[in-house]
C-alpha cells in the first residue's frame, strides 16, 4: 500500500505531532458507518480498535436560554422535548422508526453487487430524492429539534435542508450499525486515526506492506491495456491495482485519460465535487461555558455533538447566503469535544474541540486567501461564542482547514469530504463502480459505491471484486 502522506489514514487520521501533548482527529471525528462485519473479519478490536456510544448524542443551545439535549435515555428525551412541544415526543419516535427502516435498507444495499437506486420501494425513493426538511417536518414541529435532525442531511453537501436530495444524505448518516443500534454514532478511542491504525495492523498481520511518503505517480498498463502495477518511486508490478484516491486523481492524474471512452470522461468531467466544509480544531484551556447550561466542569452536554442551528430556515439561509456571497453569514456548525470522553488526548485540564462548519465553498467568489481562511474561522468562533461566551478566551491553539486545505492535505479534490456529492445522480448506479473501465484497476475509496464516511464498504467491495476476478 502506497500513501503519499507521511501517515496512513487519509481523512481518518489522528495527528499527534501538530501540538505537543495533543492528539487531533484532524478531519473526520465520529464513527457510525464502519461495517461491523469488517470489524470482526479483520479482528480490529484485537488490533486496538475501541469505541464508545456518543451519549448524549446531540445538544442544541438556544439564545433564549433554552436548550435541547438528546441521548439514549428515552424518558430524559421525552422531558427535554416536552419542554418545547409534548406532541413531538411521539413524533420523534415515529421519525426514528421511519429513518431506522430507511437506514437499514441503505446499509443492506451497501454490499450489493449491482447497486441500484430503484430497488428501494417507491415511498423510500421519494423520501431519499426529497429534502431533509420534508422528511423531518412530517414528524416533528419544534424548530430546534427539526434543525438538529436535518443537520445530518447537510454534512459535506453544498445544498440547503429544503433542497431535493438532502433526504438521501440524511438517511446515509443514519445507515450505520456499528454500535448495534441503527444510526447511532460512536467516539473512537485515540481519535479517528485509531480506525486506520487498526486496519493497518490487521493488514500487516496478513503480510501486507505499507509505505508512507510514497506517492503513486502512475498506474502502469500492459500492452492489452490492463493495469499491471504502479510507479511509486520505483516500479511495482501487481496482479491488481486498487485505488482509494479521488476518481479524478485515479483516472486523470495517474491513468491515461486518452485511453478512456468519451462517456466515462464526461462523467469525470461533470462529477460534482465542490466541498462547502470547513474544519477547525481548537485546543482549549477550559470547557465552553454555555449560557443555557452554565458551568466549565464536564457535564453531559459537553459529551454530545453540539449544534448551532436554531431552525431549519437558519440552515437554509446559511446555504443560500454562501451561494450569494461566497460564505455563510451565519454558518451551520456542529462540533464535538473529544476530551470529556477521552482525556488522554490533551494535557491535563486541557480540551480539544473539533468544529465542522458550512457553508464555506471551495469555489468561493474571489478565491481563498490565508486572510479569508482565518476570518471564516473567526466568524465560526464568534457564532459559537454567542452561546458559550468564554470560548474565544479559552482558545490556546487553532488549526483551520478550508476546502483547499482539505484538497492539498488529503487529496480531496474540490475539498469535498466524500470524493463528490452524495446526491441522486452520484449515488448507486450513478456513483463510480468498483470495477473500472481499465481492467485490473479497482476503486476502493469513497468515489465508489456507497460513497463517503469511514465505512470500509468501498474497500470491502473492491477486495471482493479482486478476489473473484483473480479466481476466474
Ligand atoms: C473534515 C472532514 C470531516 C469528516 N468527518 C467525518 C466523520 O466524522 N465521520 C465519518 O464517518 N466520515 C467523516 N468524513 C468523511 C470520511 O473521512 C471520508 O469519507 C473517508 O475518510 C474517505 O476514505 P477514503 O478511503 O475514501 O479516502 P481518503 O480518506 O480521502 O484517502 C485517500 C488517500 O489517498 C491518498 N492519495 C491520494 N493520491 C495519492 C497518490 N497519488 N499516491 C499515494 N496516495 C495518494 C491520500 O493522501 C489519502 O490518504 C470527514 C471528512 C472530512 C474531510
Amino acid at each position: 500500500m502506497f500513501e503519499r502522506a507521511p501517515a496512513i489514514g487519509g481523512a481518518a487520521v489522528s495527528d499527534r505531532d501538530l501540538w505537543p501533548g495533543y492528539t487531533l482527529s484532524t478531519a473526520s471525528y465520529v464513527c457510525s458507518l464502519l461495517d461491523p462485519w469488517l470489524v470482526e473479519e479483520l479482528d480490529l478490536h484485537a488490533h486496538g480498535l475501541e469505541y464508545y456510544r456518543k451519549d448524549p448524542y446531540a445538544f442544541t443551545p438556544l439564545l433564549d436560554g433554552r436548550s435541547l439535549l438528546l441521548g439514549s435515555d428515552a424518558a430524559a428525551n421525552a422531558r427535554e422535548i416536552a419542554a418545547f412541544d409534548s406532541r413531538d415526543v411521539a413524533g420523534l419516535e415515529a421519525y426514528v422508526g421511519r429513518t431506522d427502516r430507511l437506514g437499514r435498507a441503505l446499509f443492506d444495499s451497501f454490499s450489493d453487487d449491482d447497486p441500484r437506486f430503484d430497488r428501494f420501494d417507491a415511498e423510500s425513493q421519494a423520501l431519499l430524492r426529497g429534502s431533509a426538511a420534508d422528511l423531518v417536518e412530517r414528524y416533528v414541529s419544534t424548530p430546534a429539534l427539526q434543525a438538529e435532525l436535518v443537520n445530518d442531511g447537510l454534512i459535506g453537501t453544498y445544498l440547503g435542508p429544503r433542497d431535493p436530495g438532502t433526504g438521501y444524505v440524511l438517511a446515509h448518516h443514519l445507515a450505520g450499525r456499528l454500535l448495534g443500534t441503527q444510526g447511532s454514532w460512536a467516539y473512537v478511542r485515540g481519535g479517528m486515526g485509531s480506525v486506520s491504525q487498526a486496519l493497518a495492523a490487521s493488514a500487516r498481520s496478513y503480510g501486507a506492506e505499507l509505505f508512507c511518503d510514497a506517492a503513486v505517480t502512475r498506474v502502469i498498463r500492459d500492452d492489452a491495456g490492463r493495469a499491471c502495477g504502479v510507479e511509486a518511486g520505483g516500479t511495482v508490478s501487481a496482479r491488481a491495482v486498487v485505488s482509494n484516491a479521488h476518481p479524478k486523481t485515479t483516472f486523470l492524474e495517474l491513468g491515461e485519460p486518452a485511453a478512456l471512452d468519451a462517456a466515462f470522461c464526461a462523467k469525470l468531467e461533470g462529477w460534482k465535487s465542490v466541498g462547502p466544509s470547513l474544519k477547525i480544531n481548537l485546543a482549549l484551556g477550559e470547557l465552553p461555558d454555555f449560557t443555557c447550561r452554565p458551568g466549565k466542569n464536564p457535564q453531559p452536554h459537553h459529551r454530545a455533538t453540539i449544534h448551532v442551528a436554531p431552525t431549519v430556515d437558519y440552515l437554509q439561509k446559511a446555504y443560500e447566503s454562501a451561494r450569494r456571497s461566497g460564505e455563510s453569514d451565519e454558518p451551520l456548525i456542529e462540533c464535538f469535544l473529544q476530551t470529556p470522553t477521552d482525556p488522554s488526548l490533551a494535557p491535563p485540564g486541557k480540551h480539544i474541540l473539533s468544529i465542522f462548519a458550512q457553508y464555506f465553498p471551495y469555489d468561493r467568489a474571489g478565491g481563498w486567501t490565508p486572510a479569508k481562511r482565518e476570518s471564516a474561522a473567526d466568524k465560526v468562533v464568534a457564532s459559537l461564542a454567542r452561546y458559550a461566551p468564554n470560548l474565544p478566551g479559552a482558545i490556546e491553539r487553532r488549526q483551520v482547514l478550508a476546502p483547499p486545505d482539505l484538497e492539498s492535505k488529503f487529496g480531496l479534490i474540490g475539498g469535498h469530504i466524500f470524493h463528490g456529492e452524495l446526491l441522486p445522480g452520484q449515488i448507486y448506479e450513478d456513483r463510480f463502480a468498483t470495477r473500472t473501465p481499465v481492467p485490473g484497476l479497482y476503486l476502493c475509496g469513497s468515489g465508489a459505491h456507497p460513497g463517503g464516511c469511514v465505512s470500509g464498504f468501498p474497500g470491502k467491495r473492491a477486495a471482493t471484486a479482486v478476489l473473484r476476478d483473480l479466481a476466474r
